[in-house]
């Protein structure tokens, strides 16, 4: 199993490169903080290791300008991959937010698109990590890397509550079902119904509608979860003196990283609420 191979080479990436023991050791000491909305738990972690993602400039120009950190000739030497599919390497995240993080990177450099070929790869790649969830970035929803396709996969257990329990802040639909061609048929149709809607969004009509796409694989039934996306960054980010909350799909789960103390220090409930107001598309 994709699984059992991952975490024995997180295992030896942690004896083997200090960069990412350094980042997991420094995660057994993230600070944490609780939110009550009705029962939906919303938790704050100082990460600080995430600044490098939570502050990195995403649009077209800068990402053309840097050396793209997924691709194999650009990764660091440390950096072992395991081939999946014939046509990804799975990497451990050397920035976790999990406690075992790893990010399935394609073989090559091509955007990061979903398609049904993909949502495919992304149910099997699920049914190879039972336990975690697998989950998807849109280009212009959190992804760090918005020019190299890749899925990333964490621990579900260090969510607070499953992702795909309904909840009044963060608007997403679910669907479970055990055949291929349902699910992949049900994201799709929601998927066409995000397109739709684009309009309220900050994506351009030919761009992929802003998302973040969840699965989990569990006794023999895959659960996907879809949540529409308004905006990438709140506005408060780019505000001066203001919140630095950057969020990509852990944070729609209820998750939010502050890769900044005084952030993880500030933030009050009013805040999550107005973030997740600006960011989340509502009900799909
Ligand atoms: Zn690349």
């Amino acid at each position: 199993m994709l699984k059992d191979e991952l975490e024995s080479l997180l295992e030896t990436q942690k004896k083997e490169w200090s960069l990412l023991a350094t980042n997991y050791d420094a995660l057994s000491k993230v600070e944490r903080k609780f939110f009550d909305f009705g029962g939906f738990i919303v938790r704050v972690e100082h990460n600080p290791a995430r600044v490098v993602s939570s502050l990195a400039k995403t649009d077209a120009a800068t990402i053309a300008q840097r050396k793209c950190f997924l691709c194999e000739a650009n990764r660091p030497k440390e950096q072992e991959g395991i081939e999946f599919l014939g046509k990804y390497h799975a990497l451990t995240n050397p920035f976790p937010i999990f406690p075992k993080h790893f990010t399935i990177a394609d073989k090559n450099h091509s955007l990061q698109s979903i398609s049904a070929s993909r949502l495919l790869d992304m149910l099997e790649l699920s049914a190879e990590m039972e336990g975690y969830v697998t989950f998807y970035n849109g280009p212009r929803a959190g992804a760090s890397a918005p020019d190299h396709f890749h899925f990333q996969a964490g621990n579900a257990s260090y969510l607070p509550q499953p992702e795909y329990l309904p909840c009044d802040l963060i608007g997403k639909e679910s669907f479970s079902s055990g055949t291929q061609r349902e699910i992949t048929g049900w994201a799709e149709d929601t998927i066409a119904g995000l397109k739709n809607r684009q309009k309220e969004t900050e994506a351009a009509p030919e761009e992929e509608p802003m998302m973040n796409i969840f699965c989990r694989y569990e006794n023999g039934k895959w659960t996907m979860t879809i949540t529409g996306r308004k905006k990438h960054r709140p506005s408060c980010f780019f505000e001066d003196g203001s919140l630095k909350i950057s969020p990509g799909a852990v944070d729609m789960t209820g998750v939010i990283i502050a890769a900044r103390k005084e952030d993880f220090e500030r933030i009050t409930a009013d805040d999550i609420r107005k973030i997740y107001a600006e960011v989340s598309l509502g009900k799909l």
